[in-house]
């Protein structure tokens, strides 16, 4: 069987076909544009294709995931122009006849960084991706993690000194939250210009190794991951999760009795970079699908 999986980003969609045992054999990806042109073109691209048994699709949020709410498929209160209140699962589902399975894109790479990535094995483990926005999903003793509604790490408030950095933030709602603080979008705007431009200033690094140490801090604290995948595009800038692992050393200051989180050599393999690079959410996707389609097989 082959499914396809979509890696709904605010910036861009990634859409990819699989057979759910973590490879992709096709890929593609474009730019995140209004809802109705965004969708079509998925729906194309999986009508072009190998015929698929099922869609998942891993979506930048916030979302209602939950399968008996009358929104369940829809992102809600997302900021995003255009986007709020969209239904991303009934479109595709109509357009391509097949079941839709539906979670957060973060989650969906938690997903595949667990079965195939960095997370490999591991009952309890986060995945951060510190991009335009910040995002987290997590597997909690082996299932992804919901609850009320769905993780929101990005939205985790962090503390900000506001006389060493007295910006704002860019989130719409809280301002300074973590993601208003540390995203990408936050670096061009404090900065004035994008994170990829400004490898060379070693105060935007440390300033920004301080903020995602806090965010990681704080995920410890409260659902001790036995590790932690960062992906996104800002650590693609080779010194900041060096800096984050020696800052995080310093903010836990030997508390916790576990060598990963008190060994500079140990803590180097548990803050990590993706196994799966950037098709972790496009794989988690396909995953979700795979494990709808198994979840609907008439038991014996
Ligand atoms: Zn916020």
């Amino acid at each position: 069987m082959s499914f396809g999986g979509i890696e709904a980003g605010g910036t861009k969609w990634v859409c990819g076909i699989g057979d759910g045992v973590g490879t992709v054999l096709a890929t593609e990806t474009f730019p995140t544009t209004t809802p109705e042109e965004t969708i079509a073109r998925a729906a194309q691209f999986f009508r072009s294709g190998v015929r698929i048994d099922g869609l998942g699709v891993g979506s930048f949020g916030p979302i209602d995931v939950h399968r008996a709410s009358p929104t369940w498929g829809r992102i809600t209160t997302t900021p995003k122009p255009g986007w709020a209140r969209t239904d991303v699962v009934t479109p595709l589902g109509a357009a391509l006849k097949v079941p839709v399975a539906f979670d957060t894109d973060v989650n969906a790479a938690a997903l595949a960084e667990s079965r195939w990535g960095a997370a490999i094995g591991l009952e309890t483990s986060c995945y951060i991706t510190v991009g335009t926005g910040i995002g987290g999903g997590a597997i909690v003793n082996g299932q992804l993690l919901h609850g009320l509604l769905h993780p929101e790490i990005g939205h985790m408030r962090i503390p900000h000194d506001r006389s060493r950095d007295p910006f704002d933030g860019v989130c719409p709602y809280h301002g300074d939250c973590f993601e208003g603080l540390a995203s990408g979008e936050a670096i061009r705007a404090r900065w004035g210009r994008p994170g990829e431009e400004l490898a060379a200033d070693p105060m935007v690094w440390e300033l920004e190794s301080e903020y995602v140490a806090l965010g990681l801090m704080n995920v410890i604290c409260a659902i001790s991951p036995q590790r932690i995948v960062v992906g996104g595009g800002v650590p693609k800038q080779p010194t900041l999760l060096p800096l984050v692992r020696r800052r995080l050393l310093g903010l836990l200051s030997d508390y916790f009795n576990a060598p990963e989180l008190t060994r500079p050599d140990a803590v180097d393999t548990y803050i990590v970079a993706p196994g799966l690079g950037d098709l972790a959410g496009v794989i988690g996707a396909i995953e979700l699908a795979r494990r709808a389609a198994q979840d609907r097989e008439p038991r014996a």
